[in-house]
């Protein structure tokens, strides 16, 4: 028997394992993956947390935890759990400080706002510096995190107060007289049970399982993911097998700028192929259109949520960037990470998300979108521009025509990076009921209670990270002190 067992060793497992242990628990922690890290090894990492000493060091002085707390619950327009935004963003300081502490490499453009998502209102997003030759790609930054907490990890599992379990995957929880005392699990060497009064469910979102992504979301959309391998909802599912309320798949949103480049294998790679749609960075030449060949949203605009929100309404969530070759060979062509023109137009001759031809029809033709309705969009759009009009859209500042072929048509699914259903828990991060009533024993961090529960509707900065280290530093903390109680 230990005193906590922790199902996961990613972002909120190894903060909750190492806080306990440092406070004189022992921790059993089951991790399915033959190492330690989860998401972590493909997050961009971003964090944010007001009143940081980061910001201090910089000259921000004004940021407040109301402030953030305010932002947040603006920018996911309402719909995330103001309970446990709060808990958050409360933490949120003490998280980044901690790490600050323990050495965190800050990348020396942070604190900043980051405009990739809709952004906050003061400066209050870190991340990790960039590997040397990597300063250009966002993603895998978490490794830093990793990095820095993997010392306090190897130091308590060498005291033997953490007990790793790796290779091994929760199969179910136990229950006993309506508490939740242990767990069964499947390791290297065959089943294994476990048991202590306290365990923690930090086995991440769903955004690797196109089952259980469908089933919790609503209108079942076809699933092409970001996600790390592991994040097919383990937890989620054996929470609710005891009774667990789950709730927030509603809410989920859309990444933009994920490639498919294997169609149908259902995944992206962020971290080599993403193409940077923010018109905060980069003002948009081409349009966008669906299925249908019709144009659906304000390329232009900064609010990057709605933008986001409108892929739900489009014909099987995908969608096209369409643009002609003096937008190609434009200063604000659609290029993916790390991509040249000469490589994105092979592409284009080979097929690969990206097509060419020197007619709209050929094109449409050959990407799978109406001919006829594209070939009616563009028309208009660029009658529009010679009328000098305005666009109907809201699509603002100089355009010019999509009118020279070549023209191209890059496909774009609606991506997903995390997924927003999870484990509904109160403030105190224990699982709930369908009644609203904790269940003894039994506690959720991390992906695993929903992206849209510190999130909304949106992607608010930082907003899934921050608070999976800091909801496992919290059941670290009090977990632990209710063992040493005993
Ligand atoms: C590409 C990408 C970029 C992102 N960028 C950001 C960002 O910049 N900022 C932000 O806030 N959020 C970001 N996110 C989201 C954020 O990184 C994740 O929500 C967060 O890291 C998830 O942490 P977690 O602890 O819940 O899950 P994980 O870190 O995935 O950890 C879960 C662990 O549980 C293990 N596990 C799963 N099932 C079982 C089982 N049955 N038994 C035992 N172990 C199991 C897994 O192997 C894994 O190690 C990003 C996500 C992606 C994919």
């Amino acid at each position: 028997m230990v005193d906590l067992i922790v199902v996961g060793a990613g972002t909120a497992g190894i903060p909750c394992a190492i806080v306990a242990a440092q406070a004189g628990a022992t921790v059993a922690v089951l991790e399915k993956d033959s190492q330690i890290g989860g998401t972590l090894h493909v997050s961009a990492g971003h964090m944010s947390g007001a009143g940081i000493r980061r910001q201090h060091d910089v000259g921000i002085d004004d940021d407040t935890v109301d402030r953030h707390f305010e932002d947040v619950m603006l920018l996911s327009r309402g719909e995330a759990d103001p309970v446990l935004v709060r808990v958050a963003v409360e933490e949120a300081p003490h998280t980044i400080d901690w790490l600050h502490d323990l050495g965190f490499a800050f990348d020396p453009e942070t604190p900043t706002i980051y405009l990739g998502h809709d952004s906050y209102s003061r400066a209050r997003t870190v991340w990790h510096a960039a590997p040397a030759g990597m300063e250009l790609i966002p993603m895998g930054r978490a490794l830093g995190i990793l990095e820095t907490l993997q010392p306090l990890w190897d130091e308590q599992v060498a005291a033997g107060r953490i007990v790793p379990y790796l290779s091994t995957a929760l199969a179910s929880l136990i229950v006993e007289d309506g508490a939740v005392v242990g767990v069964h699990a499947q390791g290297p060497g065959g089943p294994l049970e476990l048991r202590a009064p306290h365990t923690v469910i930090a086995t991440g979102g769903y955004g690797s399982s196109p089952e259980l992504f469908a089933e919790l979301t609503p209108g079942r959309p076809r699933l092409v993911t970001n996600a790390w391998h592991t994040a097919t909802g383990d937890g989620i599912v054996a929470a609710r097998a005891v009774g667990a309320a789950i709730r927030g798949g509603e809410k989920h949103n859309y990444r933009l700028g994920m490639i498919e480049i294997e169609p149908g294998s259902g995944r992206g790679d962020m971290r080599k192929d993403f193409v940077n749609l923010s018109a905060a960075v980069r003002r948009p030449d081409e349009i966008w259109v669906n299925l249908r060949g019709e144009r659906f949203a304000d390329e232009t605009t900064h609010d990057i949520t709605s933008q986001e929100r409108t892929l739900h309404d489009q014909p099987e969530q995908r969608f096209w960037l369409v643009l002609d070759e003096a937008a190609v060979e434009g200063p604000q062509a659609p290029l993916p990470l790390l991509w040249d023109r000469d490589r994105l137009r092979a592409a284009a001759d080979a097929g690969v998300f990206v097509w060419r031809d020197a007619t709209l029809a050929g094109v449409a033709a050959r990407a799978g979108i109406s001919a006829a309705g594209l070939e009616r969009t563009v028309a208009a759009y660029n009658a529009r521009i010679a009328r000098g009009e305005a666009d109907p859209l809201g699509r603002s500042g100089a355009d010019r025509p999509v009118a020279t072929g070549p023209f191209y048509a890059l496909a774009l699914p609606a991506g997903v990076l995390v997924t927003f259903g999870g484990i509904h828990v109160d403030g105190q991060l224990r699982a709930l009921d369908g009644a609203g009533q904790p269940i003894p024993g039994l506690y959720a961090a991390g992906e695993a209670v929903g992206g849209g529960a510190t999130s909304g509707i949106a992607f608010c900065g930082g907003m899934l990270v921050t608070p999976a280290l800091s909801f496992g530093r919290i059941l670290g903390r009090t977990l632990a002190a209710a063992a040493t109680r005993v």
